[in-house]
């Protein structure tokens, strides 16, 4: 405390010496200015000696308030400040004690009396101006003796007057320049004070709370930043063929399956890990590159580097290495993998469409595995146009205008018969002409517009079963969207409430990579279809998990074995497999159905293996109602002559 006082002191005495140098300089200019314009007047009046001595005073004490003039340009200590005082105001003495001398009247002791004035008026320190008065004071008793003694008396009050008074406006002045100072230096402070808590609040409005990480607009800002370093460098080595090329990548890291971590293991341990892949991410980057995090499990990298795409893929895969090795959090052991996308950036386009563009190869990385590192190409770069077309007219689509119903037929192979009819989407845009549905509905399901595709092609679906004389069953593909949003079921139920339907007529198709967004929600959602009496077919099956304990827990009744698997159904190993997943289907109590069944082997590994059902082109391609209406009705009509004998 006493530091900090005796601290405190000293800064506010070299505040108020500050304030006093520009003061004590105009006094130094005043004292050079008069005694340098005196000097020619000495000549007329002085000779011989008597002028020397005068001249030489005059031109010394000029000499030296033109040197201190100078001097306190700048900032000055203390001590120097009183040096120059002392000396300038004991030569003024000295010129009044030569001239009065030479020349004595008493009346010129007055002059003593305004330079007690002046010296206490311009002094910087107590013992300064004390020790100008006693200077002046002293010279002047020296020539009281030649004047009277009433002249002694006046010019004693007089210069006991002028201490007085001199003293008195010193010390307020003094007071005055002080409590300035003070002011001043406080208002320094706070200004110092105010400048840390800016930078403090900018620094947390560039880093994320949790990691400690630079969030999402520190890193526009160093992509901004690395962009215009780059772009430098290139300028500069434009004429040095030696220089290497420096590159700027944008590298898109996602986890892998963090929402399991966090549903899994708890909210406190997903923190924990993300705190712990930040810090892995960092000491990976070091100095070489910047990494933030977006927000969620999503990492940014910025990298400029000389290395080419092999190089770039090296780094970034050992990262991946470092990632994926396990962690140990609050004494369990969690491991996590991460995906990336990288982007050779193009320092003449805009960041935006450069993220998407990363965020592209993110996307491959993830569909290709995860786990791995993708770098942007002119594949991809085509594959993105293409899909930003086919986004674009679907955004601008009157979809219940452009999109068409086709039914394929699903066979039972028991009673030999049309048992069903899978309702397959057709969009033909006025834009980009028709498009292919597994194109179409993925670029639908990732933008998410998902949601008015379904909507339209269940109230098509509903409207053609309503006015159908002889209905047969229909199923309908549901997304994953569509799965897991109430407003979507409610409206779908709605719907068949409006049109009418027979619940029994209509099954909804979902695939287990749907379910596996939200098992929770999918569920919940399929409980509600199922116990209006919808039935639930499970797609694509032996594609994905095909995992037991969670096909227990869901609504199905039907299992459709992917056509992907009947690819090879001459293999022996094929049919081992289709027969275990018709065994599973068994087991569950539930239909399987075979998709993809082009022709009779196909057909005859399908009836050895168990299935119950059938579908593909053998049976029928997707058709118009009209067309699947004559098919039922030509079958009909089979079945009701006896001669006839189907497969
Ligand atoms: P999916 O639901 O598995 O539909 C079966 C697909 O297999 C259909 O292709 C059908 O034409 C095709 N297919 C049927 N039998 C055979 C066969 O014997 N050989 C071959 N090579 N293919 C056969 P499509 O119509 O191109 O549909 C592709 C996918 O698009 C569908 O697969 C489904 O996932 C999706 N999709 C189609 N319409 C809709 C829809 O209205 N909503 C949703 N969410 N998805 C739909
Ligand atoms: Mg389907
Ligand atoms: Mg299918």
């Amino acid at each position: 405390m006493a530091k900090l006082s005796a601290s405190m002191t000293s800064k506010t005495a070299s505040a108020v010496q500050e304030i006093y140098r520009p003061i004590i300089r105009g006094y130094f200019a005043v004292f050079a200015a008069y005694y340098l314009l005196l000097l020619p007047t000495n000549f007329m009046y002085y000779q011989g000696l008597d002028l020397w001595s005068v001249v030489g005073i005059a031109s010394l004490t000029s000499a030296v308030a033109v040197a201190g003039f100078f001097r306190l340009r700048t900032k000055v200590s203390i001590e120097l400040l009183e040096r120059l005082l002392v000396v300038l105001n004991f030569l003024v003495v000295m010129n009044v004690v030569v001239t009065l001398n030479l020349m004595f009247a008493p009346e010129k002791l007055v002059y003593f009396v305004i330079l007690v004035m002046l010296f206490a008026l311009a002094s910087v320190s107590t013992r300064q101006s004390v020790l100008s008065i006693v200077f002046s004071c002293l010279a002047f008793l020296t020539f009281v003796p030649r004047i009277g003694a009433g002249d002694q008396a006046t010019y004693g009050f007089l210069t006991f007057g002028a201490i007085m008074a001199s003293v008195s406006i010193t010390y307020y002045l003094r007071k005055a320049i002080t409590y300035i100072a003070t002011a001043k230096l406080d208002a320094e402070d706070q200004l110092e004070e105010a400048r840390v808590v800016g930078e403090s609040l900018r620094h947390k409005s560039l880093s994320d709370s949790l990691t400690g990480l630079p969030n999402r607009r520190a890193f526009f800002e160093a992509l901004r930043k690395s962009k215009h370093e780059v772009t430098r460098h290139e300028k500069e080595s434009r004429d040095d063929p030696r220089a290497p090329v420096q590159n700027l990548w944008l590298i898109l890291v996602d986890l892998d399956g963090f929402k399991a971590v966090n549903d899994v293991h708890g909210h406190l341990v997903g923190d924990l890990l993300l705190k712990e892949v930040s810090n892995r991410l960092s000491a990976h980057c070091g100095e070489t590159a910047h990494v933030s995090r977006m927000g969620g499990d999503e990492f940014n990298i910025i990298l400029k580097s000389s290395g080419d795409e092999t190089v770039i893929k090296g780094w970034c895969d050992e990262l991946l290495e470092e990632l994926a090795k396990s962690y140990v959090i609050e004494g369990r052991y969690v491991r996590i993998s991460g995906s990336m996308g990288c982007k050779m950036m193009d320092l003449t386009q805009g960041a935006r469409s450069q993220i998407n563009e990363a965020d592209y190869a993110l996307m491959a990385a993830k569909k290709q595995g995860k786990n791995r590192s993708v770098i942007f190409t002119a594949a991809h770069a085509k594959q993105a146009d293409e899909r930003y077309k086919v986004e674009q007219a679907l955004r601008f689509a009157s979809l219940p205008d452009e999109i068409e119903l086709l039914y394929q037929p699903q066979v039972d192979l028991r009673q030999n018969r049309i048992v069903r009819a899978e309702a397959l989407a057709r969009w033909s845009s006025p834009i980009i002409g028709d498009v292919e549905p597994s194109k179409f509905i993925k670029v639908a399901e990732e933008s998410g517009l998902i949601t008015q595709i379904t909507l339209t092609v269940v109230e098509q679906a509903f409207r053609t079963l309503s006015l159908w004389a002889a209905p047969v069953p229909i199923a309908i593909n549901l997304s994953c969207h569509d799965l897991i949003s109430d407003p979507s079921i409610d409206q779908i139920i709605d719907m068949a409430r409006e049109f009418k339907i027979d619940p029994t007529l209509v099954e909804f198709e979902v695939t287990e990579t749907a379910m596996m967004i939200d098992l929770d929600k999918a569920t919940t959602n399929l409980k509600r279809l199922s116990e209006m009496g919808f039935s639930i077919a499970l797609d694509d099956f032996g594609t994905g998990y095909s995992n037991f304990s969670y096909l227990r827990r869901l609504p199905i009744e039907k299992l459709k074995v992917d056509r992907s698997l009947m690819e090879n159904s001459g293999d022996p190993m094929t049919e081992k497999v289709l027969f275990s997943l018709a065994g599973m289907a068994r087991t569950l109590g539930v239909e399987c159905l075979l998709e993809g069944i082009e022709s009779e082997v196909d057909l005859l590994v399908a009836k050895r293996v168990g299935a119950d059902a059938v579908q593909g082109f053998l049976f029928g391609q997707p058709m118009s109602v009209g067309e699947l209406s004559k098919v039922l009705e030509n079958e009909a009509r089979e079945k009701a002559s006896p001669a006839t004998v189907t497969q």
